[in-house]
């Protein structure tokens, strides 16, 4: 069977005091149903020491926004996958649209990123979604499959170590959801090209205003693993609802 999973997107969002709150909320509130269901919190870099400091000890995983392609050297204001695993990070999300959209990466980055945090041993997180205007034009799963594509064929065999979460971009921090038919149906474009590359039970995981109340329907979907939240990451008791869905 699929595993589950629930990663909260913090985004640039958070300080010490409140954060202290919240992983404590969430590590107090969460408890496994099984051990293929599983939670973590992807927080701003230097919130990391805090979050390992928080969650060690706990089922609760944690992890990065963002990783760097490169390995070391002269690249300043990067980040590496060794540096995130040194913190005790086990996911890194790669190709939040965000990214895609105000830092210039490219499908071939978000390939590189996921291939760096692979060989540090961390789990990329990577990010597909369409914008409003692709979807209006039914070019959505050429654009979700050009996205895919670029990261399974640049891992190869480690594509079955990687997970992928859809995120329309017009769903995020929009307050607008896909309907649980309309991820559904990208998600099995999706799932269906992960059969082909080998890696058909790489966990799917869907975002874009996923909240307490909507999230029951979404994931009881054939190939919804889980979600990845951003807005409702911040408030633990919405948080640990969406998980307990
Ligand atoms: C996200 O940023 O990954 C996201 C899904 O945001 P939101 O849940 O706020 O739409």
């Amino acid at each position: 069977m699929r595993g589950k999973l629930v990663v909260g997107n913090w985004k640039m969002n958070g300080g010490l005091a409140a954060n202290a709150t919240l992983l404590s909320e969430i590590a107090a509130g969460w408890r496994r149903p099984s051990p293929s269901r599983d939670l973590a919190v992807c927080v701003p870099y230097p919130y990391l020491p805090q979050a390992h400091g928080a969650l060690a000890g706990t089922p609760i995983g944690w992890g990065a926004q963002d990783v760097s392609e490169h390995e070391a050297g002269a690249y300043t204001g990067e980040v590496s996958a060794r540096m995130l695993a040194e913190f005790g990070c086990t996911y890194a999300i790669v190709g939040h649209s965000e990214r895609r959209q105000y830092f210039g990466d490219t499908d071939a980055i978000v390939a590189a990123k996921a291939r760096a945090a692979l060989a540090a041993g961390i789990t990329p997180i990577a990010c597909v979604g369409e914008t409003l205007a692709e979807r209006e034009q039914r070019v959505t799963e050429t654009v979700v499959l050009r996205q895919l594509d670029a990261v399974l064929s640049l891992l190869g065999n480690g594509a079955t170590r990687v997970v992928i979460a859809y995120e329309p971009i017009w769903a995020i921090g929009t307050g607008r959801t896909a309907s649980p038919a309309e991820a559904q149906a990208v998600h099995a474009t999706l799932r269906a090209r992960l059969g082909e590359a080998g890696a058909v039970d790489v966990p799917l995981l869907y975002g874009g205003s996923v909240k307490a109340d909507n999230a029951a329907a979404l994931f009881a979907m054939a190939d919804i693993d889980g979600g990845l939240i951003g807005g409702a990451s911040l408030k633990a008791a919405e948080f640990l609802a969406i998980a307990r869905a």
